[in-house]
């Protein structure tokens, strides 16, 4: 544990305990029940290690929180165009239980509202309602780490008092939107809802999705990179209800919140944030957890657009180690921006020099996009009658296969060098 990080948490969650403003959600009564001064706070490093503050162990209902978990099942489950023929990628500008569809469409705006939410459930796969949940239940227990279960008694709440969201689901099977029996469908939703964590649960299946779709702690992958990808997209432009906008600008960090009280935030490749208070503010946001966030964000600088990687920085040095050969260093993370800069470079430097030997032995982490460029960076030289070399030890940046294609790599700047005499 860092105490210095520990020593944050518990001086953000001091910070706002005292804040009495909002009302805990009564239109489901059993949400009425709960103990409004609940303050728990959770924070899962991309490596799985958990900081945790307050009430961290209080278990609450997940309510649409789940609604991205469900969105990324049925991604992972049926694809994207599937889904896409059911479910939008708009924010609605409308209240998260509208009963309403897209004007052209037909079909709900998007998944973080209740109807997209209840039309993705209908297109889990499985024989029956039961197997459906199941299927559901196994998915968000394997992003949260451990076995999930119901509390019955939210659930029975609020299928006795649902009709709004009956409505909805009756609406979506007109448009033909639902094929099922909407009760069927409903029946399920309702247990989503209602399915119980704790703050620490929605740091973990946040860090989830932080970390490309493996859980943290078990190593296990729940879904692809893709379907992150695209839920996390959704997020960022719907998942606070009416105030998304304020959030995005204010916390900056895909999140979802419930009207449970709980809010989860993700940072990609950096870690999530699961905070549990239950009074909400007039938008369905938990009070205390939105300002939580607030001061996260601030004081860690967890802004997903925050500008902080200078690019520039991937050269570390040059150096000429026989007339007209030229040694580029490269280090840190390499993506699109990086490798242009250093293609950049030796393009400009090209008049000079006869063969370029890129060195990637300080290379952290690469992506696909940054090995084709790296790969490609002898044909362009070629062009001009020159030569480019890469020096990888043991093929760690550039493994063999696809993006590597074209390039010609060395174990050692020597032996790139002897290549470059030989030439
Ligand atoms: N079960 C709740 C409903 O459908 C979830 C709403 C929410 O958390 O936004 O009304």
């Amino acid at each position: 544990m860092s105490v210095l990080v520990q020593k944050y948490l518990d001086e953000i969650r001091a910070e706002h305990a005292d804040i009495t403003d909002g009302a805990v959600a009564h239109y489901i009564p059993e949400l009425a029940s709960v103990d409004p001064s609940s303050f728990g706070l959770s924070l899962e490093l991309s490596d799985g290690y958990v900081y945790e503050t307050g009430d961290s162990a209080v278990e609450f209902t997940i309510q649409s929180i789940s609604k991205p978990f469900t969105y990324a099942l049925v991604l992972d489950q049926v694809g994207a165009d599937a889904v896409d023929t059911k479910i939008g990628v708009e924010p609605s500008g409308e209240p998260f239980n509208e009963i309403s569809v897209d004007n052209q469409t037909k079909t709900p705006k998007n998944a973080m509202i209740n109807a997209g939410a209840i039309a993705a459930v209908s297109l889990i796969p499985g024989a029956d309602p039961a197997e459906r949940f199941d299927r559901l239940l196994d998915f968000y227990s394997v992003c949260a780490g451990r076995r999930l279960d119901v509390d019955e008694e939210v659930y029975r709440s609020e299928k006795t008092t649902g009709s709004r969201n009956r409505a909805i689901a009756y609406m979506l099977q007109s448009f033909g939107v639902l094929d099922g029996d909407p009760d069927e469908v409903l029946d399920v939703y309702f247990r989503q809802c209602a399915i119980k964590v704790t703050s620490s649960d929605l740091a973990c299946m946040a860090s989830t999705l932080a970390r490309g779709g493996v859980n943290p702690g078990s190593g296990i992958r729940a879904m692809s990179p893709a379907v992150v990808q695209r839920t996390l997209s959704v997020m960022m432009t719907c998942g606070m209800y009416d105030a998304t906008g304020m959030w995005a600008t204010t916390v900056g960090m895909p999140a979802k919140s419930g009207v449970g009280g709980g809010i989860i935030a993700v940072l990609p490749s950096q870690l999530g944030i699961g905070v549990y208070s239950p009074p909400l503010d007039r938008n369905g946001n938990s009070v205390r957890g939105l300002r939580a966030c607030q001061s996260l964000s601030a004081q860690l600088g967890l802004h997903v657009m925050s500008v902080t990687r200078e690019s520039r920085s991937t050269i570390r040095a040059t150096h000429d180690i026989a007339p007209g050969v030229r040694v580029y260093e490269l280090h840190g993370d390499l993506l699109f921006a990086g490798a242009e800069r250093a293609l950049r470079t030796v393009e400009h430097d090209s008049d000079g020099i006869d063969v370029a030997i890129l060195e990637l032995s300080r290379v952290d982490d690469i992506n696909d996009v940054a090995r084709r460029m790296l790969a490609g960076m002898r044909e362009s030289l070629e062009r001009a009658g020159k030569e480019g070399y890469l020096v990888d030890p043991d093929r760690r940046v550039m493994p063999t296969g696809r993006p590597s294609a074209g390039a010609v790599i060395f174990p050692t700047v020597d032996e790139a060098l002897r290549a470059a005499r030989d030439r």
